[in-house]
């Protein structure tokens, strides 16, 4: 039996083409005409007026933390269920995190939110949220706590690209957001990020950060730090090429959900990861929680058929990296994490394959 992977890349067809269109213009380098249009195409699809691909997400992240600000000591409130690529920008700034638990919706918790501001003895100075899997966040009362508190949002829209909250696209409530383009997104240039925001001097900002912060002269004179952190016109062709896509994307992801709910939500110890009202997420990967069997069971039974799952995010307070950092935490996400597991969800997966995991996962559950 073929193997089935948790999110592999999922090709449209036309990224040779662009490819083969980059090649003839030689500009494999510096950066060239794609580079602009898939900045241009994610502004189109997700209506955020600015944007700038970098080479990860988390560069991105780095890039809107150094924009805003923020730096030695500051602290920085971020979702703890969520992966390591959210918050490793806070260490690079020597900033201090402080970590929020999730409630019902997976997501960051409003009212622990509203808890982490009141207990800060320093005014928290921005807030990197998480769209877990794919799932809004609660960004309406997410927005209103910080905009009242004066705390920036970022909005880690990592696994969440074409997701919606009241129609509107996921990484457009915040002050900033993030996209990635990572191997097992749900669209990937095999490697890659994307920085959003509608001000656009602090897009021309991470711009200057992310090439060497080389000033206006005719040498090469800096008055401050930068990086190399901006995407290749290569790896921009494969972007093209996948948000010609996307909406298609997200059909088939929310399919293979429905295709799982259906055949797994009639066992009563099984919860899917949640929808909030109003949001429409893109269903990156079906996640589940288990009320008795231990889902450690499930991913064995399911890496005998060569398929792969995955537990999920191991909350950040919970991790040895974050020992000493402050928490507000109430044991959920650590409850789901050590009943949770993600199920195999690429886009390029067949009905077949779908069934193929339901029978093994049933025949665990018993
Ligand atoms: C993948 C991911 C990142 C990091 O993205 P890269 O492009 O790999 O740097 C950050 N946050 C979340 C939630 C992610 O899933």
């Amino acid at each position: 039996m073929d193997s089935i992977f948790l999110s592999p890349p999922h090709m449209s067809g036309k990224e040779q083409q662009y490819i083969a269109e980059v090649f003839e213009s030689n500009y494999i380098a510096p950066l060239g005409a794609f580079v602009d249009r898939f900045e241009q195409m994610v502004c189109n699809h997700t209506g955020v007026p600015y944007a700038l691909a970098t080479n990860t997400a988390t560069a991105a992240l780095h890039l809107a933390l150094r924009v805003l600000g923020i730096g030695e000591g500051d602290t920085v409130l971020a979702s703890s269920f969520t992966f390591i690529g959210s918050v490793n920008a806070i260490l690079y700034q020597k900033a201090n995190p402080v970590f929020i638990d999730s409630d019902e919706s997976w997501n960051v918790s409003p009212e622990l939110l509203r808890e982490a501001i009141a207990r800060s003895s320093k005014k928290p100075k921005a807030l990197i949220v998480t769209h877990l899997y794919g799932q809004m966040a609660k960004m309406d009362e997410i927005i209103e706590i910080c905009h009242e508190a004066d705390i920036y949002v970022i909005e880690d829209a990592a696994e969440s690209l074409g997701a919606t909250l009241y129609g509107k696209q996921s990484a457009t409530f915040g002050d900033m957001g993030v996209f990635s383009f990572n191997g097992n997104k749900i669209l990937t240039t095999s490697g890659g990020g994307m920085l959003v925001s509608g001000n656009e001097e602090w897009i021309e900002k991470a711009k200057f950060l992310a090439t060497q912060a080389k000033d206006d002269a005719p040498w090469y004179e800096h008055t401050t730090y930068g990086y190399n952190y901006r995407m290749s016109n290569v790896l921009a062709a494969i972007g093209v090429a996948q948000m010609e896509v996307l909406a298609e994307r997200v059909a088939r992801r929310r399919t293979i959900f429905q295709h799982y709910q259906s055949a797994l939500g009639t066992y009563g110890e099984v919860v899917f990861m949640p929808e909030i009202e109003n949001g429409r997420g893109n269903r990156w990967l079906t996640t589940l929680t288990l009320a008795k069997t231990d889902p450690m069971k499930v991913m064995d039974a399911l890496s005998v058929h060569n398929i792969e799952s995955r537990p999920l995010w191991k909350p950040m307070h919970l991790q040895p990296l974050f020992a000493d950092a402050d928490a507000v935490v109430d044991g959920t996400s650590q409850r789901l994490f050590e009943t949770g597991l993600c199920l195999p969800s690429g886009s390029n997966m067949s009905d077949e394959d779908v069934d193929r995991v339901v029978d093994i996962v049933k025949k665990v559950l018993g």
